[in-house]
């Protein structure tokens, strides 16, 4: 359809349309000659009033190959029903219909293609038409009468008119128009200039992310976290970055405070300035994954106005436009940032080309403000594969993915290097520092190995799902000094040989680590290799998998072929590609909450009648 439709309405199966809409009506308008103007129309209801008969008809002439199934569904009134009451639907595409845009588009596509302005766009029922006045007041004429035909009525106190401060209107439909000045014109909900307009906007974003934390924190810690990254930071705000000016806008370092502050309360940490800039970072880099909108809103905007400018020029192939000029300012800037040239066509529609360089520029600065050993390790542990799993999960209690508070707290602690608990004397007798790294690794803690069991049930559980009968601590495979691995396959996993695995967890902030190993995942591969070692004497009749996991959540790479191995097995027989991922969440998950386990048990508790 995109042949038919585009590139004049834009509403219906054109990538990228609204956004392309956006920016080529900010450039017309900005390269405006002073006889010209530019008007929005607004129908009344326009997608309940549309006739049926006219869209039918649209139909035959346009996509014959669904008109049986469109006939069906909309050559006679349909009951709607509410409770006791039932309402005829006669007119327009039903709520809820999946084809109800295109249906919409193509029928009015003959009003569209009729217009001679030079710019004439649309967008679902949302019209704009720029060019002399005269001839936009020909085609907002047109626009009623054949509108009215198809059962579309202009409303006019929602119309709006663009012109220079000296421009006169004379034609009185015209006249009854909203007239505004350029520099407060808005379009599919993105302001067009810097201005009154986006001042407003970015102030109900504010308002709105101020009432979202509050209610957040009704919540419990891991919901309030996977809601506030998924939806109320920088998602929320994603379209008013990328289509509107909003670069150097004061509200951004407003968003961005309050967003700190949101997740110094929800996850009971307070945070630095480095362990915030580490937040912000994507999860796989080590941060939180909820993102500073100050470091967005420059790619976010390049992306979107540089992915749309084919789209923009065909929308303004009749208008003689200059380009952007928030393009122009802006490019220069993210290049002097970067040091490098913006990525080339189809790479520049791609927002996360735009926003690489700066998260890697933003990475290396937290790095390299790492005083500490201790915080090095944090980082290098948190930016490994897998180890931000956790923050990835849905809290479902059924599926074994939910975190209480505390362990939430621990386990942002544990990723962003901040301290855990004031210094004191573990039961055990050793001390304990802020940082909580003796009860991590203490060898009279009970829960060392509830941990293990519990991560070997996880993976014995997901053999099982995967229809692989396994043993646990299975005996006489003939090993020297009688060990036992923790599990064993009753089928052979891989030619012909039933595999044997061992688990074990160990923490890349212990002393022993902290200095030696500077790459992610290290202590893993390590702990890996002292297991294969461990397991030489294994009889070649079996396989060995030696399954060693950080307690920040990196795991071996060997173990991590075999856990996305087991997913797909689990895959082919659920049906859901995601079984993997979930495979990795429950382990990060069931890893972090035994890290809270672990510092609960390192204090002695007082008997406070004594
Ligand atoms: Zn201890």
């Amino acid at each position: 359809m995109v042949p038919v439709l585009g590139p004049r309405q834009l509403g219906v199966g054109v990538a990228g349309g609204c956004e392309g809409a956006i920016h080529a009506a900010r450039c017309y308008l900005e390269s405006m000659p002073e006889d010209h103007i530019m008007v929005k129309l607004d129908f009344s209801n326009a997608f309940n009033c549309l006739h049926r008969h006219d869209m039918l008809l649209s139909v035959q002439r346009n996509l014959p190959d669904i008109y049986a199934y469109c006939y069906a569904a909309y050559a006679h009134p349909t009951q709607l029903f509410h409770g006791q009451y039932s309402i005829m639907s006669e007119e327009g595409p039903q709520q809820g219909d999946p084809i109800g845009p295109l249906l919409f588009s193509m029928t009015i596509e003959p009003l569209l293609t009729s217009l001679t302005s030079c710019l004439t766009l649309g967008y679902l029922d949302d019209l704009t038409i720029g060019d002399r006045q005269h001839t936009v007041a020909a085609d907002v004429q047109r626009v009623k009468e054949i509108g009215e035909n198809m059962g579309l009525t202009l409303n006019v106190g929602k119309c709006e008119l663009f012109c220079h401060p000296n421009t006169s209107i004379t034609d009185p439909l015209l006249l009854s128009f909203t007239r505004r000045n350029l520099k407060d014109a808005s379009l599919l909900g993105a302001p067009l200039f810097i201005g009154p307009e986006l001042d407003d906007a970015w102030s109900t974003r504010l308002a709105d992310l101020r009432r979202a934390v509050e209610r957040l924190s009704l919540l419990g810690a891991q919901d309030a976290l996977v809601l506030l990254r998924a939806s109320f930071s920088a998602p929320r705000v994603q379209h008013l970055m990328r289509c509107s000016p909003s670069v150097d806008h004061p509200a951004l370092s407003e968003f961005d405070r309050i967003l700190r502050s949101a997740i110094c309360k929800i996850t009971n940490c307070d945070l630095s300035e480095n362990q915030w800039l580490q937040a912000g970072l994507p999860i796989r880099d080590g941060g939180l994954g909820i993102r500073r909108v100050s470091s967005l809103a420059l790619p976010a905007f390049l992306a979107s106005a540089a992915g749309s400018l084919s789209l923009q020029d065909a929308i303004l192939a009749q208008a003689d436009t200059k380009p952007d000029s928030y393009f122009a300012l802006y490019l220069p800037r993210w290049e002097a940032a970067v040091g490098g040239p913006p990525p080339d066509r189809p790479l520049s529609g791609k927002q996360s080309f735009w926003d690489r360089p700066g998260v890697l520029s933003d990475k290396a600065t937290v790095e390299s403000n790492l005083s500490t050993e201790h915080g090095k390790a944090s980082f290098l542990a948190a930016s490994a594969p897998h180890s931000g799993d956790w923050l990835l999960s849905l809290p479902i209690t059924a599926c074994g993915l939910r975190l209480e508070d505390d362990a939430v707290r621990t386990a942002v602690a544990l990723r962003l290097g901040v301290s855990l608990c004031v210094p004191h004397i573990c039961h055990c007798g050793a001390q304990v520092d802020a940082f909580g790294v003796h009860s991590l690794i203490c060898k009279h803690a009970a829960g060392r190995i509830s941990r293990h069991q519990a991560i070997n049930d996880v993976i014995a559980r997901a053999f099982v799902t995967a229809d692989i009968p396994v043993s646990k601590e299975p005996t006489g495979l003939s090993i020297k000094d009688n060990k036992r691995p923790d599990g064993l396959t009753l089928l052979p996993w891989r030619e012909g040989k039933p595999l044997a695995w061992d688990v074990t967890v160990i923490c890349p902030l212990a002393q022993s680590y902290v200095t030696k190993y500077p790459t992610p995942g290290a202590a893993a591969e390590l702990a890996a290799s002292r297991k294969s070692d461990k397991y030489a004497n294994l009889p070649n009749s079996y396989l060995f998998e030696p399954i060693a996991l950080e307690n920040l959540g990196a795991i071996n790479e060997s173990a991590t072929s075999l856990i996305s191995e087991l997913g797909r097995k689990i895959s082919v027989k659920s049906n859901d590609s995601r079984e993997s991922i979930f495979l990795f969440q429950r382990l990060s998950v069931t890893l972090q909450r035994f890290n809270s386990i672990l510092l609960r048990e390192s204090f002695v508790v007082e008997d406070p009648n004594k």
